[in-house]
């Protein structure tokens, strides 16, 4: 009996290739076929049974270059002196900044405030704060150099996330029927 969970990750429609842990014999599952709760999967060839679990990553990241305004220290329409940077790809769940800055300025963990405004019909600000997941930095010989910042929204209110569903599906769709 084997206890240990094979984690596999799919990405969107694919097909996932699943290997035995004993004798490494692939097999290709479509991801209809994949159920959500852990699953036996039995090996032909060498008799072996193993449990694998499918982690869907469902949450759609826009490739995108809208402007964003943001600061560690309060609301960027309020604050002098503000960050300006580029969000390169947004999801309901946070987005990625990039922006020319010191890389001293922002750390992991620091709550950030910002501002931005979808480029659609609705023109909806997205107001509101986030954390700092990560930092990055394009080419760490430089000072001033471009960073790349990864953002989690902290509370999106339900007319924000509403509004940044919609337009981050009608861009899906525009994407796959240009
Ligand atoms: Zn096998």
């Amino acid at each position: 009996m084997q206890s240990d969970v094979q984690v596999i990750k799919q990405y969107g429609s694919h097909i996932s290739s699943i290997r035995c842990n004993k004798c490494g014999t692939a097999r290709k599952f479509y991801s209809y076929q994949l159920p959500r709760t852990d699953f036996q999967v039995h090996c032909k060839k060498c008799d072996n049974n193993f449990l694998v679990r499918v982690e869907k990553r469902k949450k759609f990241r826009l490739k995108t270059r809208m402007t964003v305004s943001f600061s560690k220290w309060g609301d960027p329409r309020e604050v002098t002196n503000c960050s300006i940077g580029n969000i390169v790809n947004l999801s309901v769940d946070g987005f990625c900044i990039d922006y020319y800055g010191s890389p001293k300025e922002f750390k992991p963990g620091d709550t950030i405030y910002f501002s931005f405004v979808l480029p659609d019909l609705t023109r909806e600000e997205i107001n509101n704060a986030g954390i700092i997941k990560w930092v990055k930095r394009t080419n760490p010989n430089n000072f001033g150099q471009k960073l790349l910042l990864g953002v989690q929204f902290s509370d999106l209110d339900m007319h924000q996330r509403k509004a940044l569903g919609f337009f981050l599906m009608g861009e899906t769709n525009r994407n796959l029927n240009p």
